[in-house]
């Protein structure tokens, strides 16, 4: 059993790493203070992006991707995960789903958007519709040789960034007949109602938009009438693991800046870390990150290496819950080490505790990922978990 990373992958994230140290980084305070990246920052950070190799970085080379394997992904998105306000955002992973489009498609929105000329955001949530996706009421009809959509959507992330939106909705009210549609920015009939702020000041914005009656062609029909879910399902497994890589970054950063600070305060005459109050938070964050790392790149490898997905959805959705967890306590801790220090703004923990509180309700909540492991755990058995097929 081989547990280094492969060289290629040792190469990806150290140019993450420096990446995030020398682009992401210097933009931190900018995102924290304008709540955005602005405007005139943009093309000069999605350029550094491509100098970097890393466009498309979740995407085959057919697709004009990088062809990354998911350990190399993994490694690059866990350095990523370092910045502060949802920076990593920047560097664009397309829609999933666009690769099982139709060749037009592929044309038309994804090997663009592998290259940076086009971002999507995907719309699914609506005031009446998060964890139960099934109560979603935006409806699409068809008339007049064209689909027809209306409804309302919440939190669409990067809608300001973005230059088409991937909408789900219900052909005819039918939670059965869940269909996604891509619209291109702008159409008519679709409002963007407002932008509100978060906890997090991120990179883009989380919107709410309106759609009244908004023509689709049946070209931009996404999979076939009722594959809505289908096709987002391995996307989701994909997602899970991003952020369980995210969260795994931004804890080790804030670790390392509490460990460092813990040496060098001195209090009642001896460095604040030889007290062992302080030393056993430093000691079980360390074994979380530990655990943490262990679970992700074994999930990461058993994908790449072909693993039945379900199986692999069911890791995934532990793997997630445990990591967003993990960064939430962690990072805690660490603020807590820091003292005083670690309230203020201008302190990357700071910006990390609030920016890692949402890793607990997107993508599914704790207690969606919760309700998924014990259905899995009836289902297939808790070896699932504790074995090693
Ligand atoms: C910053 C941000 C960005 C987002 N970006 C997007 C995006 O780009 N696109 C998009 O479509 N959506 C997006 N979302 C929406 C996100 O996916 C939902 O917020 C999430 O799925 C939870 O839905 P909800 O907020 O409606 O909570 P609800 O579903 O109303 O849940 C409320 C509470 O009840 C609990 N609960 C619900 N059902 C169960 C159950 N069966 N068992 C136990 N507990 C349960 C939940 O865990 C939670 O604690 C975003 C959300 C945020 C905050």
């Amino acid at each position: 059993m081989d547990m280094t990373l492969p060289p290629r992958a040792q190469e990806l994230a150290d140019k993450a790493r420096a990446f995030c140290d020398e682009v992401l980084g210097p933009l931190e305070l900018l995102v924290d203070e304008h709540g955005e990246l602005p405007e005139p920052e943009r093309p000069r950070v999605r350029q550094a992006v491509r100098e970097c190799g890393f466009a498309g970085i979740n995407h085959a080379q057919e697709h004009g991707g990088c062809g990354f394997t998911m350990i190399e992904q993994m490694a690059i998105e866990e350095q990523l995960g370092r910045a502060t306000n949802g920076l990593w955002t920047a560097v664009w992973r397309p829609p999933v789903p666009l690769k099982l489009g139709t060749e037009d498609q592929k044309r038309r929105y994804l090997i663009p958007s592998n290259r940076g000329e086009r971002r999507g955001c995907f719309a699914i949530t609506e005031p009446g519709a998060g964890s139960d996706p099934r109560m979603v009421q935006t409806t699409a009809v068809w008339r007049d040789g064209m689909w027809r959509l209306s409804g309302e959507k919440w939190f669409v992330t990067s809608w300001n960034a973005s230059d088409f939106v991937i909408v789900h909705a219900h052909v005819d009210g039918d939670p059965d007949k869940a269909t996604l549609f891509l619209i291109d920015k702008p159409a008519e009939g679709l409002t963007h109602l407002r932008s509100p702020r978060f906890m997090h000041a991120y990179c883009f914005d989380h919107a709410e938009l309106r759609l009244e009656e908004v023509p689709v062609a049946d070209a931009n029909r996404l999979g076939e009438v009722g594959q809505g879910f289908d096709l987002t399902k391995d996307w989701f497994v994909e997602t899970r693991l991003q952020i369980a890589a995210h969260c795994l970054g931004a804890a080790t950063r804030a670790l390392e800046i509490a460990n460092e600070h813990a040496a060098g305060r001195v209090q009642f005459g001896r460095p604040v870390r030889d007290f062992q109050a302080v030393e056993f938070m430093l000691a079980d964050s360390a074994v979380e990150i530990f655990a943490t790392k262990s679970m992700l790149f074994r999930v990461a490898a058993e994908l790449d290496g072909g693993l039945d997905r379900k199986r692999i959805h069911a890791r995934a959705s532990a793997l997630k819950l445990y990591a967003s967890e993990m960064a939430g306590r962690v990072i805690d801790r660490s603020l807590q080490i820091l003292g005083g220090r670690g309230y203020m703004r201008e302190n990357p923990v700071e910006r990390l505790y609030r920016d890692i509180r949402v890793d607990r309700i997107w993508e599914g909540t704790s207690e969606i990922q919760r309700a998924i492991i014990a259905g899995q755990i009836k289902k297939r058995g808790l070896d699932l978990y504790s074995g090693w097929e």
